[in-house]
């Protein structure tokens, strides 16, 4: 809802995304991305995207603690999935598999796919960043279905859509790296 522009903004993500589609490429994740054609253009398949977005949390942050009592910073047990249903006019709300499989956008072994996909892709860049010392928080992934039907990764991965805090950071003080960075 806070909107604003930035020169080069887009250079940046595109740079970024395509940094990261190619490492999740060399660990075996299937993906839309073919390749970077130009400093803000990337090449995808066409895929029919399944309007779930799925949030991976690594630390309790964001709106998971606007609705539950859990303290922002939190690092949870395990890693947690939250799916929402992507739908602008409802505003993206938090959906339930249940919910989803009433709705017909996914059968329940494709959902176990995707959950499947989204922790192998955590582990993969939560080392990642660690070695850069960032601390991969949480992230938005969307998923879909490419001309043989088969699931696969689509979109894009940016710090417009997950959260990487900055270990450097002194006294215990969150150092955004992300959007949060704007927003707050
Ligand atoms: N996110 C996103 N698009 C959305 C909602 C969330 O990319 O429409 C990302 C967000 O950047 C963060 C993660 O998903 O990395 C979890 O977001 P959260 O549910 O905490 O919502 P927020 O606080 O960002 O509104």
């Amino acid at each position: 809802k806070k909107k604003q522009i930035f020169k080069g903004k887009g250079i940046l993500n595109c740079s970024i995304s395509s940094s990261i589609f190619d490492l999740l490429i060399k660990h075996k994740i299937p993906t839309h991305y073919i390749k970077k054609i130009n400093e803000n253009s990337i090449l995808a398949k066409k895929v029919e995207i399944i309007p779930i977005e799925v949030v991976l949390r690594n630390i309790a942050y964001g709106s998971l603690c606007k609705q539950t009592n859990i303290v922002p910073g939190t690092k949870l047990k395990q890693p947690l999935i939250d799916l929402y249903y992507k739908n602008d006019n409802l505003n993206d709300p938090l959906i339930t598999s249940e919910r989803i499989f009433l709705l017909d956008f996914i059968q329940p072994e494709e959902l176990q796919v995707v959950k499947e996909i989204t922790h192998n892709i955590n582990n993969i860049l939560k080392d990642f960043f660690l070695r850069l010392n960032l601390t991969l928080v949480d992230f938005k992934l969307e998923f879909g279905r490419d001309s043989s039907g088969k699931i696969i990764l689509a979109d894009e991965f940016s710090p417009d859509n997950c959260r990487l805090w900055d270990r450097n950071s002194k006294n215990g003080k969150i150092e955004s790296l992300d959007k949060d960075r704007f927003r707050n």
